[in-house]
């Protein structure tokens, strides 16, 4: 039994078009083998909710940067404790809410320091930033754990506005266009509490782990096989025991290294 967690921009999804297509001969190998695959990314519930969709998966999956884990009500067949029930789903939860996350915002601006989040910006502000159509701003825009900031004030404004966040519990981080404003949130909590419950149905179960970036990290850091997708950008930092790297970027590297888990795998079996 397998349970692949995977990031998904840059890891399973293609960082510019956004396509998994180059990775269904793994994907479908997949499903056939009866394996799991959680989706584990940065993205919201909402955006989430889409891609879940297009690949027809119905298995549980980790918003928000690890915020939390949504688990489809009767996914496991004995009772656990989730935080909270909701939609459907039994929900883990590490992220911080979002009003208090924006009453930190209000609280740097207090300061003086120019900081713009997506709370402040409208839906079409957030798809001409993101380069997003407005369904998909609307639907980034979503945010439940994590708010994007934008800070317009150079290193000095950067370093106050960790300060204030730091005070009040919580991590100010740098991703790509944006700063994120969260809680002690990361992917790996949410993927050890998640591979504690596969355990529990499927003792062997085997945990890989996919992803492309500094936030990955701690997710493969919880896995038994973690997988580097290299990021087109340059070169990972990464060092673990036992990582494997793919060979390609985004979906192509997914699919090869997938292909060749799954290999090992019939081959110790046959
Ligand atoms: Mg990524």
């Amino acid at each position: 039994m397998m349970v692949v967690f995977s990031d998904l921009d840059g890891t399973l999804l293609d960082a510019r078009t956004y396509s998994f297509a180059p990775a269904r001969p793994a994907l479908e190998r997949l499903t056939g083998a009866g394996a799991r695959l959680v989706l584990c990314s940065s993205k919201t519930r909402a955006e989430m909710e889409v891609v879940r969709a297009a690949l027809g998966n119905r298995h549980p999956f980790i918003v928000e940067n690890g915020a939390a884990a949504f688990v489809p009500c009767g996914y496991f067949p004995f009772s656990w404790d989730a935080h909270r029930r909701q939609e459907g789903y039994d929900v883990l939860e590490w992220g911080v809410p979002y009003a208090r996350l924006r009453r930190a915002v209000a609280a740097m601006r207090e300061e003086g320091l120019p900081v713009t989040g997506f709370g402040d910006l409208s839906v079409s502000d957030v798809a001409g930033l993101c380069g997003f159509s407005e369904e998909e701003a609307a639907r980034a825009r979503q945010r439940e754990y994590d708010e994007p900031l934008l800070i317009d004030g150079g290193v000095a404004a950067e370093e106050r506005a960790q300060a204030v966040a730091g005070i009040r519990g919580l991590q100010l981080v740098r991703g790509g266009q944006f700063w994120h404003l969260a809680g002690p949130n990361d992917k790996g909590k949410a993927v050890a509490a998640l591979g504690q419950l596969f355990r529990r149905r499927w003792p062997e179960a085997r945990l890989v782990g996919l992803g492309d970036g500094d936030n990955d990290r701690p997710m493969l850091e919880a896995v038994d096989v973690p997988v580097l997708i290299p990021s087109a950008e340059g070169e990972a930092r990464l060092r673990l025991p036992h990582l494997r790297i793919a060979r390609d970027a985004g979906p192509v590297g997914w699919n090869q290294a997938v292909l060749e888990l799954l290999e090992e795998v019939e081959g110790r079996s046959a």
